[in-house]
């Protein structure tokens, strides 16, 4: 199989039946985690538990976060405490690359230093091996190419294509309806697009406006849990869906 992805979580910020909307990517050289929500590693189990598809956080060397919201970047801290702790029993093991845009990247570890500095002692490096995606350059991650685009949204963000060969997957990350995103997207056969409500979050009346062409392409993911998916003809994603790269 050349490129899919394993939903992990299909909800918003304020879900009480979903985790934070987040993927893991099956690469050609391994597994991608795309945004880190927690609870982590029961995200991870339940997940791998519906797709049949073991996502061990161990075996999990590579992490795009998008944006720093907590229903995106929350289980960092658990994840990586994982990797620090495995690394002392076994240290010929690398630490995981952390993959971000730079004005995500240049704030992270403010976020995460409170409880992981070890007293003003170490940086993010003790834990990650940081790597800065850039916007209109293809970065290579575990054997696939990947391209992210800023999007709006109430803090920075990324939209991502995860390519392969012919293939690719859209992720739109957080973001406000924004025409020129979903075309950029939709280099991509298959597109998994964020729905909330405006206008940090794109309403799903505009991506039903789009020409058929696009809207067969889309897959809908961060819907509210009061949200009808008898309402609506996109399908929408759920913890466990494989969506295979097209
Ligand atoms: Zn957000």
């Amino acid at each position: 199989m050349a490129l899919r992805i394993v939903i992990t979580g299909s909800g918003d910020a304020f879900s009480e039946r979903h985790f934070g909307s987040s993927a893991v990517a099956v690469a050609p050289e391994g597994l991608v985690m795309i945004d880190c929500p927690d609870p982590i590693h029961r995200v991870l189990r339940e997940a791998s538990a519906i797709s049949g598809i073991a996502l061990d956080p161990a075996s999990i060397h590579d992490v795009v976060i998008t944006h720093l919201h907590g229903d995106h970047a929350n289980g960092l801290e658990a994840f990586a405490f994982t990797h620090w702790l495995l690394r002392r029993q076994d240290t010929s093991r690398r630490k995981p690359r952390l993959h971000a845009a730079a004005p995500v990247m240049e704030r992270m570890w403010s976020r995460l230093a409170p409880s992981m500095d070890q007293g003003g002692t170490v940086t993010i490096e003790e834990y990650f091996e940081p790597r800065i995606l850039v916007p209109g350059t293809a970065a290579w991650v575990a054997g696939m190419q990947v391209d992210c685009r800023i999007t709006t949204h109430m803090i920075p963000t990324i939209g991502l294509r995860l390519r392969h060969g012919a293939v690719g997957i859209g992720w739109s990350g957080d973001t406000g309806f924004e025409p020129a995103h979903v075309d950029w997207l939709c280099e991509c056969g298959v597109v998994v697009h964020e729905t909330s409500p405006p206008p940090f979050h794109t309403p799903v009346a505009d991506l039903l406006a789009l020409p058929e062409r696009i809207r067969r392409k889309i897959r809908l993911i961060h819907a509210p849990d009061d949200f009808d998916p008898a309402s609506c003809p996109l399908p929408l994603v759920q913890e466990g869906d494989v969506i295979e790269a097209s």
